[in-house]
């Protein structure tokens, strides 16, 4: 005969009704809620990450899915089903995590341990915008941005994956996208948002600065140059020239990557839109390191900007 906990072990992966409420039982606290329809995911510090990595998870990057129960940490990887995570927690042998997880009542169970990670879903939403956070000071340090500058420019932070949220809005404001950056990810979300029909950053100054990256035009701001935007690429579009035209802007300084594309960029956009009547110039980069001005010291990007020539003086 079939006793109940064979019953129970013939399913690799046992799920608590109540998935916060096991959490807490296990002492991973809930930083985060995430709704979403029929299920929820849950933000909470990684518990294993001071094993797997030799650090705390000091910015939350481990969601766990109120439905399926999978975990996974996007910080070091850790992932699975939810009885893999309750044996490690308590540090108990899997059929003990089973019967752990029966006692607490109703329990659902799936067929497999191949329960699909965790990601929610975005939905391009002010709602779902909301739910990302300021970035944390570690992150704007690095990249030499400031909390003013950054909130301007509405930059966010994703603490699940230690991200920035870059968002995508139409000229009249309404929320079309994000672009999320980090090491070695980049991500247009949706994939095909229209970027090319907008750009980032607020226009009204007089003279606007266009570079391609957003974080470059927040890096710009940071250091008190007004009039900073992204063009979102090298690729500037008609669209997007229009908007600055239609703009107070009276002076366009060029200042797109220093590299084949954004020069070739750059001179086209000169030829097409000098004859139209736009002044522009031509960002500086002599002497400077890096290909953009986010890879210049604060010196090398206030001369740029106080050096931008007009190419057919040179
Ligand atoms: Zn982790």
């Amino acid at each position: 005969m079939t006793s109940g906990w064979d019953f129970l072990a013939a399913y690799s992966n046992p799920v608590p009704a109540d998935v916060a409420g096991a959490l807490d039982a296990l002492g991973v606290e809930v930083r985060r809620e995430v709704s979403r329809s029929g299920s929820a995911e849950y933000l909470a510090r990684c518990p294993a990450h001071l094993v797997r990595t030799g650090r705390t998870d000091r910015h939350p990057s481990f969601w766990v899915n109120s439905v399926n129960g999978a975990f996974v940490c996007f910080s070091c990887g850790y992932s699975g089903p939810f009885v893999v995570l309750v044996a490690d927690v308590l540090g108990v042998e899997r059929e003990e995590a089973v019967r752990w997880i029966a006692r607490r009542g109703v329990y659902r169970t799936t067929a497999t341990d191949e329960a699909p990670p965790p990601v929610p879903e975005p939905a391009v939403t002010e709602a779902y915008l909301a739910l990302f956070d300021p970035p944390p000071e570690h992150a704007l340090a690095e990249r030499r941005l400031t909390v003013e500058a950054a909130a301007e420019y509405g930059v966010l932070w994703d603490l699940r994956t230690d991200r920035w949220i870059l968002p995508i809005r139409e000229p009249d404001g309404r929320l079309i996208g994000w672009q999320e950056k980090g090491e070695g990810h980049f991500r247009n979300c949706p994939d095909r948002v229209r970027k090319s029909l907008t750009l980032f950053g607020p226009l009204g100054a007089e003279t606007i600065l266009l570079v391609e990256s957003p974080l470059d035009a927040v890096r710009i701001a940071a250091l008190g140059v007004p009039g900073a935007v992204a063009a979102f690429g090298a690729h500037v579009s008609e669209a997007q020239m229009q908007l600055i035209r239609r703009s107070p802007c009276r002076r366009l300084i060029l200042a797109l990557d220093n590299d084949t594309a954004g020069n070739g960029a750059r001179d086209r956009l000169y030829e097409a839109w000098r004859p139209r009547g736009l002044p522009i110039a031509y960002y500086d980069y002599a002497g400077a390191d890096g290909k953009d001005p986010g890879d210049s010291t604060d010196e090398q990007i206030l001369r740029g900007i106080a050096r931008a020539y007009r190419p057919w003086r040179r």
